[in-house]
C-alpha cells in the first residue's frame, strides 16, 4: 500500500465533468489500496479573473486582501471534488491550507512554506478517506491567509509529499510530460522520459511553467520522485529524478523562453565602489527580484548598467531606479518591456565545449540581435527582442537536434 500525492492543474478541473473524471481517476488508486492525497488548483481562468476583479477595486491591490480573494478559487474545486467522490460512494474530506496548517512566511501573494502539519491529513487517511487539499495557499503564524505565487499548487503538492513521506508525487496537467521545449510553440518538441532535478530546476526557473520552480527545489531537497503526466491519457509521463550518467550524453536537454521580464539600463554611471549597492538596495527593499545584470565600462570613469526585473514589477522598479539615478548623477535611465530571455539547458554542457558559440551562431543566422547574455554551469541565456521568441526557440531546438534525441 503506497501513499500517493496527486496534483491536478486548472485545465484538469475546469468544469464539473472534468472534476468528476478526475475523481474517477483518483478512486482507481484508492480502490487499489493506496492512500490518496489530492491537491487541486482553481478552475482554469479563475485566478486570472480574481486578479482582474481586484484591479477594478484598487490600482495596486492590497496584498493581504488579494490573498483572501485568490485563495477562494481552490476552495471551490476541493469542495466540489469531495462531493463527487462521496457521490461515487467513497469517503473524502476537503481541507484548506489553514485547516491542514500549511505554515508560510508573511510575504503575501508569494509566500514560502515554512512547515506542514501532517497530523490531520494522516488521521483522515487512517479513516480511509481521500484527502483533498487546496493548492497554492497557506497561513501565517498570525492566522492570515497567504498564497504561494502563480503556479504554486505544484509546490503545495511536492511539499505535502515530502512532509507525509509519500512514495510518489504525480503532477497531472494538460501535456503528457516535460518536453524539450514548450510543445505549444514548437511542434517538433519531444517528451522526455526522465530528467534530473537540476535540469528541471533550470528549465523551471527559465520559463518552463510545466512545474513551479519551488516545487522542484523541494523535490530535489527531499528526494521526492515527481511524475509529470497527462490528466487526459494513461500514458507514462516524465520522471523528475536524480541525475545519472546517461543524462550527460546530450549537451542540451531543453530550450526555454521567458517573456515575463523587462530590461532597465542606467547609462553613464560613475565607475566607483558602492554604486551598484546604492542602485540595487532600494530595489531589493521593495521585494523586487533582479535577474540578469550586465555592466559595461565606458571611456573615462563611466559605466553602463543593464539588468532585468519581472515585468509586473517594471513600473515600480523604474520609479525607484530613476530616483536613485538622479541622486547619484547618472545620465539617464531607459528600459523595455518587449524582451524575451531564451535559454538552453543541459547537464551535458559541463563536458561539451562550444555550446555557447553554436547558440550565438544560430541566433545570428536568423538575424536576431542578442541584447544580454548570461551563463551558468548548465545553462546559457540570451535576451532578445520579444518578437523573435518563436523563431529563436524553434531554431535552437532544431540546431541542437532535440527533436530526434
Ligand atoms: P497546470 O494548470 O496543470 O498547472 P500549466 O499551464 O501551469 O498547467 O503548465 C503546463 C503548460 O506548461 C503546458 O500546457 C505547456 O504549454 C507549458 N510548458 C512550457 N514549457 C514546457 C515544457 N518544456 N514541457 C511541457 N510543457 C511546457
Ligand atoms: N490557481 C493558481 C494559479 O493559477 C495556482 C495554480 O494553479 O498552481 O496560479
Ligand atoms: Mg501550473
Amino acid at each position: 500500500m503506497a501513499l500517493i500525492v496527486q496534483k491536478f492543474g486548472g485545465t484538469s478541473v475546469a468544469n464539473p465533468d472534468k472534476i468528476k473524471a478526475v475523481a474517477e481517476r483518483v478512486l482507481k488508486g484508492h480502490r487499489a489500496g493506496n492512500r490518496m492525497v489530492v491537491v487541486l488548483s482553481a478552475m482554469a481562468g479563475e485566478t486570472n479573473r480574481f486578479v482582474d476583479l481586484a484591479q477594478q477595486m484598487q490600482n495596486i491591490p492590497d496584498p493581504r486582501e488579494m490573498d483572501v480573494l485568490l485563495a477562494t478559487g481552490e476552495q471551490v474545486t476541493i469542495s466540489l471534488f469531495a462531493m463527487a467522490v462521496k457521490e461515487m460512494g467513497f469517503e473524502a474530506v476537503s481541507l484548506l491550507g489553514d485547516q491542514v496548517r500549511i505554515h508560510t512566511d508573511k510575504m503575501h501573494t508569494r509566500a514560502r512554506i515554512t512547515a506542514i502539519d501532517s497530523e490531520l491529513i494522516n488521521r483522515h487517511l487512517e479513516q480511509g478517506k481521500v484527502v483533498v487539499v487546496a493548492g497554492f495557499q497557506g497561513v501565517t503564524e498570525d492566522g492570515d491567509i497567504t498564497t504561494l505565487g502563480r503556479g504554486g499548487s505544484d509546490t503545495t503538492a511536492v511539499a505535502l509529499a515530502a512532509a507525509l513521506k509519500a512514495d510518489q508525487c504525480d503532477i497531472f496537467t494538460d501535456v503528457d510530460g516535460v518536453y524539450t521545449t514548450d510543445p505549444n510553440i514548437c511542434t517538433s518538441a519531444r517528451k522526455v522520459d526522465r530528467i534530473s532535478y537540476e535540469e528541471m530546476l533550470e528549465l523551471a526557473s527559465l520559463g518552463a511553467k510545466v512545474l513551479d520552480i519551488r516545487s522542484v527545489s523541494i523535490a530535489k531537497r527531499y528526494k521526492v520522485p515527481v511524475h509529470v503526466r497527462s490528466t487526459f491519457t494513461e500514458t507514462e509521463g516524465t520522471w523528475v529524478v536524480e541525475e545519472d550518467k546517461a543524462m550527460e550524453a546530450n549537451p542540451v536537454s531543453g530550450v526555454t523562453y521567458n517573456r515575463n521580464e523587462a530590461r532597465i539600463t542606467v547609462s553613464k554611471l560613475s565607475d566607483t565602489p558602492g554604486i551598484a549597492s546604492r542602485l540595487f538596495t532600494p530595489v531589493a527593499k521593495e521585494g523586487i527580484v533582479v535577474d540578469m545584470i550586465i555592466q559595461n565600462t565606458r571611456d573615462g570613469n563611466l559605466t553602463d548598467l543593464t539588468f532585468t526585473v519581472p515585468k509586473p514589477d517594471y513600473k515600480r522598479a523604474m520609479k525607484i531606479i530613476e530616483k536613485t539615478a538622479a541622486e547619484i548623477g547618472a545620465e539617464g535611465v531607459t528600459g523595455s518591456e518587449n524582451i524575451c530571455k531564451v535559454s538552453i539547458v543541459g547537464v551535458g554542457m559541463r563536458n561539451h565545449p562550444g555550446i555557447a558559440t553554436t547558440m550565438f551562431d544560430v541566433l545570428a543566422r536568423e538575424g536576431i540581435n542578442i541584447e544580454m547574455i548570461s551563463t551558468s554551469e548548465i545553462k546559457i541565456s540570451c535576451v532578445i527582442d520579444e518578437k523573435y521568441t518563436e523563431l529563436a526557440v524553434r531554431s535552437l531546438h532544431d540546431a541542437f537536434g532535440l527533436q530526434n534525441q
